[in-house]
């Protein structure tokens, strides 16, 4: 971990995990800036780093003696994400909205980590919503950053900062980045010894299109979704059965622990009762019925073809449990209700 020298401004840099940001990061760090790199906790990116100790996100920022700080703006971020002032993307991706909450946060942390701006690793012209010259105009002013805010990436295409006139930062050392290419990042990654980064724009659930539809349909149903609901939604096959419940199944031993971590009271846990399977969770049960329905659709992801086999229904929160046995949902039951 780099140690910061008594006279070097301190900056908070945003990131995400990608390569703009990490070379934001570098390029700042080469002008003997201490930068602390923020990874920002929300319901649908950066969720791993509540519970795992190492994520690839903190190795890479360790393998280049990066600080770093996790801040955790989930319930924020989620009601953000409901209703944004700037509106949303190609799909939930609320861009404009989401950078001016980390921004703003960010500001707010200046402070207590006694760092004197913020900085980005956005490039001008390289999304089409948040990266336009006037999104990163709005970004700074709806987030209180003026002068606070600087793009080391793209600084040559923008007007000099406060922060590049009080000469806390060599304006000249920075960079005129611009537009969708990646082929300067993978040069600048090269100079840098930047090995591991994943791939553009990927990691947030809100631009992908599947997620997208099924959230969209969970907000109209249920305005009242909260962090633990989003992070459900993320994993699984999904069901909306009738009376207004949601079924989730696991795919794999990983997503069936996850749900398992997720159950709370009034939920309903699904289980083969005697032989092992997948793991369901059935949330938002208002009736006793349909039952048959869930127990049958967790047997179709089971091993079980053609001859029954037993349901364990177990009430989170009490004793109750309740046995069905039956055969696997048909093509028709899955099609009706799959989400
Ligand atoms: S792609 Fe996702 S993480 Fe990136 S700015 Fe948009 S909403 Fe935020």
């Amino acid at each position: 971990m780099s140690t910061k020298s008594p006279n070097s401004p301190t900056c908070l840099v945003l990131y995400s995990g990608g390569l703009d940001s990490i070379i934001a990061c570098k390029i700042l760090q080469e002008q003997g800036i201490h930068v602390i790199a923020l990874c920002f906790i929300t319901p649908f990116f950066g969720y791993k780093l509540k519970s795992r100790k190492n994520t690839s996100k903190k190795k890479v920022l360790a393998d280049h003696g990066i600080q770093f700080e996790e801040i955790d703006i989930s319930d924020a971020y989620l009601k953000m994400v409901k209703n944004p002032k700037h509106g949303y993307g190609k799909y939930m991706n609320p861009c404009i909205d989401c950078k001016i909450l980390m921004v703003q946060n960010a500001i707010k942390r200046l402070g207590e980590l006694n760092a004197s701006f913020v900085a980005t690793g956005d490039i001008l012209g390289q999304r089409p919503m948040s990266q336009r010259r006037d999104a990163l105009r709005i970004i700074e002013r709806d987030s209180g950053a003026d002068g606070l805010l600087l793009r080391p990436l793209s600084a040559l295409h923008l007007p000099a900062t406060d922060i590049e006139n009080k000469g806390l930062v060599d304006r000249s050392r920075l960079l005129g980045l611009s537009g969708r290419g990646r082929k300067d990042q993978i040069v600048l990654a090269g100079r840098y010894g930047i090995k591991e980064y994943p791939a553009p724009a990927g990691g947030c659930v809100l631009a992908d299109p599947i997620l997208s539809q099924r959230l969209k349909r969970m907000f109209d149903l249920w305005p009242e979704l909260d962090v633990n609901d989003c992070v459900l939604a993320q994993i699984g096959r999904h069901f909306f059965l009738p009376g207004g419940s949601w079924l989730v199944i696991g795919r794999d031993e990983k997503e069936n622990a996850k749900i398992i971590s997720l159950i709370r009271k009034g939920d309903i846990k699904l289980d083969l009762a005697r032989v092992p399977g997948p793991t369901g969770l059935w949330r938002k049960v208002n009736t006793g019925a349909y039952t048959d329905i869930a127990a049958s659709i967790l047997c179709r992801y089971t091993k079980v073809k053609k001859h029954p086999e037993e349901v364990k229904l177990s009430s989170h929160g009490t004793e109750k449990i309740k046995i069905i046995r039956t055969l696997p949902a048909s093509d028709d039951t899955i099609n009706r209700y799959r989400m």
